[in-house]
């Protein structure tokens, strides 16, 4: 596998543009290496290292998702452990989580709806973020929702996101996804 592959995949959606223009912006470099994570970003190297053994596409949302992570930080938005008292850290730490993980979902779901997937059907575990299905749930009763209200495709595409996001918050708040 080539960086090339997820680069491609990236160009299609909004999100993994978004993703590709980080990267750039803030030199991040990357490896691939089997680890215990699918993907972590090493602020000190400004590094990230990504899973090669997961499927393209869902590698891609790993990218994605980190730099998710890398935007937060170099804008400061991270918080930093050694001056934070633990529940504003936790709190912080969520949210940020939430909102990496919320872009790796749209970034897939862009896929899946644009019909870039179709290939790797049916998606799973194994070869989508992890419990992708249940944010795809959401996003279809999002669909179902608001179908027949005379929005265009991307309107109805925007109104059935915030419906997933709406769940994932939901969920995240929970504690119930992480
Ligand atoms: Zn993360």
């Amino acid at each position: 596998m080539a960086f090339s592959d997820i680069e491609a995949l990236c160009k299609l959606t909004p999100e993994g543009r978004e993703a590709l223009s980080t990267r750039d912006k803030f030199n991040v470099t990357y490896s691939f290496e089997a680890n215990s994570l699918p993907a972590s970003y090493d602020a000190a190297t400004g590094n990230v290292t990504l899973d090669n053994t997961m499927s393209n596409a869902k590698l891609a949302s790993y990218f994605v998702h980190e730099m998710t992570h890398v935007r937060q930080q170099k804008l400061g938005k991270s918080v930093d452990v050694s001056n934070s008292d633990s529940d504003e850290f936790i709190k912080a730490n969520v949210n940020e989580e939430f909102i990496a993980t919320a872009f790796q979902m749209q970034f897939f779901v862009r896929l899946d709806v644009g019909g870039y997937l179709n290939s790797i059907k049916p998606l799973t575990d194994k070869n989508a973020p992890p419990r992708y299905d249940q944010y795809k749930s959401a996003y279809n009763a999002g669909v179902t929702k608001m179908a027949g209200k005379g929005f265009d495709e991307e309107k109805l595409i925007t109104a059935a996101l915030g419906n997933a996001i709406s769940c994932l918050k939901y969920l995240f708040l929970r504690a119930a996804w992480v």
